[in-house]
């Protein structure tokens, strides 16, 4: 028989590993308990909508429904269904077909993966992790710069540094109609120096242009008529007070004249949380106000205000923090040797779990059981405190060999335990100090330990 043929990921979808799951953890653990002290809501909205919701959403024009749309036919039925390219449009779908602002604004926040066809590269890729939050029916600036804060809350307690805050105001449609009129005018006086790109643009999303990266185009986007000089009264005061709030806390931005967002559903406020330290892809978080949306898809006049941060960036942001200690898998390994030990192994496994330890019980392999000494190499490299060996002598003697596992060999005790007394025993010794020196009580390190 002939080998068969490896089967590999999607071209731009990855695996996240076990050897990453914890930085994730860490990050989405840190992330959630900060959206709730600021009292927002979960939502978990379906991956596949009907492709009208984005198409509408998002907007016609845009890059994601141009080319990055996942869209397919369901042959079961001919529903044309999209895979999600961002989370919004889902939660305002929800927001409205659940009434959800019935009885007042809600905070909301949601988490998960977004698909976008686009050309695979560092930070960017066609399933990527999206966390998000959208503050639906506020208004003022407060909520605005309630979700600033509320990010900048989390790059601190990350410990990301050089995160900077770029702030713009793309005004209501009207503002930007007279905008765009002077835009396009400015623009084809500098038609040859226009790539196909905003060529393409010129007529369908001039605004867009402004955000090219083309180092050809920058000197003549800079001079650009700024939307920021066609802001009305309202949408001046808006800008006006937001800045004034996060003066007060002390919140460092620019203000980006240039900085649009790519989706069309936006007015107002935009942001984008940007870093130098990830290349091209810098944008770990981008936000803004999409007042007309919720409109726009038939519900009420609502204006909301929100964001979504890329997980892949901020998890690569984590990494370059330096070395992070491979956690440890367990806290017992539990090593076994015989019929009867292995019956007993397994008794014991489940009353150190019931007192709120991890414990890995040793199972076969196709190699066998394994040796004693194969099984420690296990328990070794588990990183568990405690090893808990039970063998034909323990069996005898009622009682299992507990071995801790960390610091230099010396130190390395080994008692026998009567088996009735084994898991008081290792709850002592994991509490009592051994693994965790800290004599804080409210220390959280081994919260689940203590009852
Ligand atoms: P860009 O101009 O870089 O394409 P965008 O406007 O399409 O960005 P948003 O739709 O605002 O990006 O998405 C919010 C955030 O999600 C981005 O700032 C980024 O951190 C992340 N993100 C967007 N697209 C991808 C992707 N293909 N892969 C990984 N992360 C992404
Ligand atoms: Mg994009």
């Amino acid at each position: 028989m002939s080998k068969p043929e490896k089967i590999v990921a999607v071209k731009g979808m990855n695996d996240i590993l076990p050897q990453d799951a914890p930085m994730w953890e860490l990050f989405e653990n840190t992330a959630e308990t900060i959206l709730k002290s600021y009292g927002y809501q979960k939502i978990v909205t379906p991956i596949v909508e009907d492709t009208s919701l984005f198409a509408r959403a998002i907007g016609a024009v845009t890059d994601i429904v141009e080319k990055e749309m996942y869209s397919f036919e369901d042959s079961m039925n001919g529903d044309k269904l999209t895979l999600r390219p961002e989370g919004t449009a889902g939660a305002v779908r929800a927001v409205i077909e659940h009434n959800l602002v019935y009885e007042g604004p809600k905070r909301l926040w949601y988490k998960g993966p977004m698909f976008r066809h686009e050309r695979p590269q560092r930070g960017r890729y066609r399933q990527f992790f999206q966390i998000g939050a959208e503050a639906v029916g506020f208004s003022g600036p407060d909520i605005d710069a309630e979700l600033i804060m509320l990010c900048r809350r989390l790059w601190d307690d990350l410990g990301l540094q050089n995160v900077r805050l770029e702030l713009n105001s793309i005004g209501n449609a009207d503002e930007r109609l007279r905008h765009r009129a002077d835009l396009i005018a400015y623009l084809e006086q500098h038609e040859d120096i226009l790539d196909a790109e905003a060529k393409r643009r010129l007529h369908s999303n001039p605004l867009r242009i402004l955000d090219t990266k083309n180092p050809a185009m920058q000197e003549m986007v800079n001079a650009a008529p700024k939307l920021l000089d066609y802001l009305g009264e309202e949408s001046q005061a808006h800008l006006d007070g937001l800045k004034k709030i996060l003066d007060r806390n002390a919140v460092q931005y620019t203000v980006n004249p240039r900085l649009v967002r790519g989706l069309d559903y936006y007015n107002r406020t935009v942001f984008e949380w940007v870093t130098d330290a990830l290349g091209s892809q810098g944008t770990i978080c981008a936000g803004g106000r999409y007042d007309p949306l919720i409109e726009q898809f038939g519900g009420k006049p609502t204006p909301a205000v929100g964001f979504a941060m890329g997980i892949e960036r901020i998890i690569e942001l984590m990494k370059g923090l330096g070395e992070t200690q491979a956690p440890s898998q367990c806290d017992v390994y539990m090593v076994h040797q015989g019929e009867a030990a292995q019956a007993q192994a397994f008794i014991m496994a489940e009353r150190l779990r019931d007192a709120g330890l991890d414990v890995v019980l040793h199972c076969a392999t196709p190699a066998g059981s394994g040796s004693f000494k194969s099984q420690m190499k296990k328990a070794d490299g588990s990183g568990a405190a405690f090893a808990v060996i039970i063998g034909e002598d323990e069996m005898a003697n009622d009682q299992a060999a507990v071995k801790a596992m960390r610091g230099d060999a010396g130190e390395q005790q080994q008692a026998n335990v009567p088996f009735d007394g084994l898991v008081d025993y290792v709850v002592d010794q994991i509490i009592g100090g051994g693994e965790h020196d800290c004599d804080d009580e409210n220390c959280n390190e081994h919260g689940h330990h203590r009852h």
